[in-house]
């Protein structure tokens, strides 16, 4: 196998790293990245085997604890977000488990923002407990509630920013320079904000986490996620975790993902000004009484967003007046945008937090994270801009 062009120490851009990062080619010299589609590899003597599993020469042992197909896409990631070494993985929530469990034992303490995917919550408030880590949620945005939560003992904080569903940005530098004040890992689950709009590397974090799943597909094929660090760290304590408990990306998955990776500053890019026009023509809509874009003047954390991130967002907030009934009249008034909790898809979907994705958490707690009854997130696909903005305002006239 030979290496493609070294990206390393070059200023190439971040649609060059996405279409040739990582490439290894075969004796074939094939365009594409091949499919090693194979579980197992073989060794022409017994002292190759040796050598192999002692780590005195390189290559491939168990798909199990890595793949060709899968060190592609790794690579690949790691060109992008300019970290040192990656772990991919069967899913988002596979990534978020494999970093939180690689950064904690019995004894340690998380503090982590409340606004979260619902299962990366349910890891936080109640696996991570059943192991003896005890853990504190906190408003995200209020600095001060992490400085006071933050103990000798805190290994690991963990965030998302923009957060789910309320589009809530969250400063990562500030929280990075906390974190090194008690010695532990800052953790971004960086999904909303994308690697194209968001390093969370540069901003100070020490571990990136993704689900594949939704940008980097982008085209809703399959699940896939990737946690991005150092390469000790990742050599430490995430290589034997992946090794001994299985989680590594599929190479038919790792394929798809790094086809996924060559577009995704097209369909980003297109879905983001798309994104922008949409939140500007709904924000004044009278159907409307509150929307969140993050690369608007009125958010609440515009200064913050400004600085930390490229652009806006592919997502957009938007809370309509009347509840739950104008809220589902808008949901089954759409012709273009179908209804879906998933996100970053090609297709335009729109999902109504509080009846499902945040149903499970109850009134309380989403009433703490602002999910109101009349809230809906919607994540901008490719489709022309025009006729997205037409079914939208159909869709809100049918409920106004
Ligand atoms: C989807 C998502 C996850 C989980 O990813 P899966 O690939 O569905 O397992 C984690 N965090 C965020 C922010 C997500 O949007």
């Amino acid at each position: 196998m030979t290496k493609d062009i070294d990206l390393a120490g070059n200023d190439w851009k971040p649609a060059t790293r996405l279409v040739h990062g990582g490439v290894t080619r075969s004796q074939f010299g094939e365009t594409s990245e091949a499919m090693y589609l194979t579980q197992g590899f073989v060794y022409d003597t017994a002292e190759a085997a040796e050598a192999r599993f002692n780590g005195e020469a390189p290559g491939f042992v168990y798909s199990r604890y890595a793949n060709p197909t899968t060190a592609m896409f790794e690579a690949r990631m790691c060109a992008l977000e300019g970290a040192e070494a990656a772990r991919a993985t069967a899913s988002g929530m596979a990534a978020v488990n494999l970093a939180l469990m690689a950064a904690c034992k019995a004894g340690d303490h998380v503090v982590a923002a409340k606004a979260l995917f619902g299962s990366c919550r349910y890891i936080v408030e109640t696996l991570l407990p059943r192991f003896g880590v005890e853990t504190t949620l906190v408003d995200g945005a209020d600095l001060d509630q992490w400085r006071k939560a933050v103990r000798p003992n805190t290994t690991a904080l963990f965030l998302e920013s923009p957060t789910n569903p309320t589009l809530e940005v969250i400063d990562i530098a500030a929280l990075a320079e906390i974190s090194r004040s008690v010695g532990a890992r800052l953790i971004v689950d960086n999904v909303f904000a994308t690697p194209l709009w968001q390093s969370p590397l540069k901003l100070g974090a020490d571990v990136v986490v993704y689900s594949a799943t939704k940008h980097i597909d982008g085209q809703g094929r399959c699940l896939g996620g990737v946690v991005l660090s150092d390469e000790k760290w990742i050599a430490d304590e995430v290589m034997p975790f992946v090794k001994h408990t299985g989680p590594h990306m599929s190479p038919f998955n790792a394929w798809v993902l790094l086809k996924g990776l060559e577009t995704l500053p097209l369909r980003v890019e297109r879905q983001t000004a798309t994104a922008a026009m949409l939140a500007d023509e709904l924000a004044g809509h009278p159907a409307v009484s509150r929307l969140i874009y993050p690369g608007r003047a009125d958010h609440p954390q515009a200064e913050v967003a400004r600085r930390q991130m490229g652009a806006g967002s592919t997502l957009i907030a938007l809370e309509v007046k009347g509840g739950k009934q104008a809220a589902f009249a808008v949901l089954n008034a759409l012709r273009i945008v179908k209804l879906s909790n998933n996100l970053g898809d090609a297709k335009s979907l729109i999902t109504h937090p509080a009846t499902t994705t945040h149903q499970s958490i109850g009134e309380e707690a989403r009433a703490e994270l602002g999910i109101s009854d009349g809230l809906l997130r919607l994540s901008v696909g490719l489709e022309d801009a025009g006729d997205l903005l037409r079914d939208l305002t159909n869709a809100l006239a049918r409920a106004a």
